[in-house]
């Protein structure tokens, strides 16, 4: 069985969110908004799009998920927390 390859990188600049990565949600929640697939932890508020701290481009959340298929970066279907990311 073929290992899915998730990557999770800004479709702008290509920049990787590390675990330490933090974002802040408008209620003064600070979280890593990878873990939660886009959701503040604290009020609910789900972020559709999320900002690059590099090229400070809003993206949508989805988008920054790649799954690599045959030589290509394509943008998963899935959400990551089915595959449990
Ligand atoms: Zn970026
Ligand atoms: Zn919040």
């Amino acid at each position: 069985m073929r290992k899915r390859e998730i990557k999770i990188l800004c479709p702008e600049c290509h920049w990787k969110p590390r675990p330490s990565s933090r974002w802040a949600c408008t209620c003064g929640c600070s979280w890593n908004t990878f873990d939660t697939g886009g959701g503040c932890p604290k009020c609910g508020q789900a972020w559709e799009e999320t900002q690059c701290p590099t090229c400070i481009v809003w993206s949508p959340h989805r988008m920054w998920y790649r799954e690599h298929v045959e030589s290509t970066d394509v943008i998963t279907t899935e959400f990551p927390a089915r595959l449990g990311l």
